[in-house]
């Protein structure tokens, strides 16, 4: 397991405090790939899980430092919302990459699949390039430049398709989020922003991160400036963006017994809107096994979810002083509609999931308790709704008034 990347709440919390003096160098620093990866938080995993949240960071940030010594880190620390607002509004994109990944195993020649299968496994030739797959097998962890250049290098100089590409570093990295880890690769397949793909180059690579060239530079004539050239797909077909679903903020009173639903897509229960919900029992799967059966999630991945989801869980527990479950049923929605029957809910209550697995489930599952007469509430952080909000359109609007949110003109 990556020893660097912090996941439970308390380690998130001693990483970050470590980190905030950084931030102010962080605008410099952060393009460099260097063994131990210093001068980059690597808070990716505990703040995709929400055991460390996003409006802790941007306060703290603030209260350290001015807005314009930290703009380009929480830029970044925006690029999550901007990336999840953006799929929430234009759902069949996450549909149709899962729908790309089973028929590409089905379609494809076995020919590509064995590229595909060795450039992974860290076969491809190209040192460097291979130096990085391994680096993702072995730690779950890849630096943002590294990501960008592998993800270029399997799209635009081995031509092998971006879905596969990202269902390689869904099923690896331990910060795997379904909005940035889909968008991110659309984007350098240049289906993100027309006309704009990313281009792998090794004077690139030299600049930034010569230890992955250090000692072996077997294959990298591969990578060389006007040898990559862009390989812009044949249609772009249009997206069309629908309204975003309008959840509620905070709690209703009620007087039925409410049980608490957590799962993996914020595992903050005590911090926000619902930190009064006072519930007779928590539930939660320590790793969905959709996760398992689905998308074949790497054993180290699957250990992650299991150690964030048991901290969310601890953590629930002692702030509403109630019994929490583990859940075991192999099918989600049986294992939570028995839960809630067994519990006597009146209601189930939990944070919206994003488009994703957890959100795929949500049909089946209000018709499942629908049938045992209990009612499911699904609340949403104001600070995400502002945020999706602005995700209509590109990054640099979207930050035109995310900018103006945090940094309010005086
Ligand atoms: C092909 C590709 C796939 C990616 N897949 C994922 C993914 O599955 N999950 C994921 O969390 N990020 C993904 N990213 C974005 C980014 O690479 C990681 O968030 C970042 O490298 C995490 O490392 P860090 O915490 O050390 O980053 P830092 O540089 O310390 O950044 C701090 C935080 O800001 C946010 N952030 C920074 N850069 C980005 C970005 N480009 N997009 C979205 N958020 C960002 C993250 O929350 C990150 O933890 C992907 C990028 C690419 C190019």
């Amino acid at each position: 397991m990556n020893p660097f990347e912090p996941l439970i709440r308390q380690d998130a919390l001693s990483s970050w405090r470590a980190f905030l003096p950084k931030v102010a160098a962080y605008a410099s620093a952060r393009n460099h790939v260097k063994p131990g990866h210093e001068n980059v938080s690597r808070l990716g995993a505990c703040i995709r899980f929400r055991t460390l949240l996003e409006d802790e960071i941007i306060e703290d940030t603030l209260n350290q430092h001015t807005f314009q010594v930290a703009e380009k880190w929480l830029q970044e620390i925006c690029w999550r919302r901007y990336w999840r607002g953006w799929l929430e509004m234009r759902p069949e994109v996450w549909s149709n990459w899962r729908r790309q990944v089973r028929a590409s195993r089905q379609t494809l020649s076995a020919e590509t699949l064995a590229r595909a299968e060795a450039v992974s496994a860290g076969r491809s030739g190209v040192a460097c390039m291979d130096k990085i797959a391994r680096e993702l097998i072995e730690t779950g962890y890849l630096h943002n430049h590294a990501r960008m250049w592998w993800a270029s290098f399997w799209i635009h100089v081995e031509q092998l398709p971006w879905e596969l590409g990202a269902d390689f570093f869904f099923r690896h990295l331990l910060d795997a989020d379904p909005a940035s880890n889909t968008l991110s690769w659309r984007w350098v397949a240049g289906l993100q922003t027309p006309g704009k793909t990313y281009l792998v180059r090794l004077s690139n690579i030299e600049k930034y991160a010569p230890s992955y060239l250090r000692g072996n530079e077997t294959g990298s004539e591969r990578l060389e400036d006007g040898v990559v050239s862009a390989l812009f797909p044949q249609e772009i077909a249009n997206v069309e963006r629908s309204p975003l679903i309008d959840y509620p903020t905070s709690l209703a009173q009620t007087t039925g017994r409410r049980g608490l639903w957590l799962h993996t897509d914020d595992l903050s229960p005590e911090i926000g809107p619902l930190t009064d919900l006072a519930p007779v029992s928590i539930a939660a799967y320590l790793s969905e096994p959709v996760y398992k059966n689905i998308y074949e999630l790497s054993p180290q991945r699957i250990a992650s979810l299991r150690t964030v989801t048991q901290d969310g869980l601890d953590r629930a527990a002692a702030h509403f002083a109630c019994p929490a479950t583990v859940l075991e049923a192999e099918d989600p929605v049986l294992g939570l509609g028995s839960w809630a029957k067994e519990a006597g809910l009146a209601e189930v209550v939990a944070f919206a999931p994003l488009i994703g697995p957890v959100h795929d489930i949500l049909s089946r599952l209000k018709l499942r308790l629908g049938e045992i007469d209990v009612r499911l509430t699904l609340i949403r952080r104001p600070s995400d709704v502002t945020a999706f909000s602005f995700a209509t359109a590109g990054f640099f609007p979207f930050w035109q008034k995310m900018s103006r949110h945090l940094n309010p003109p005086h």
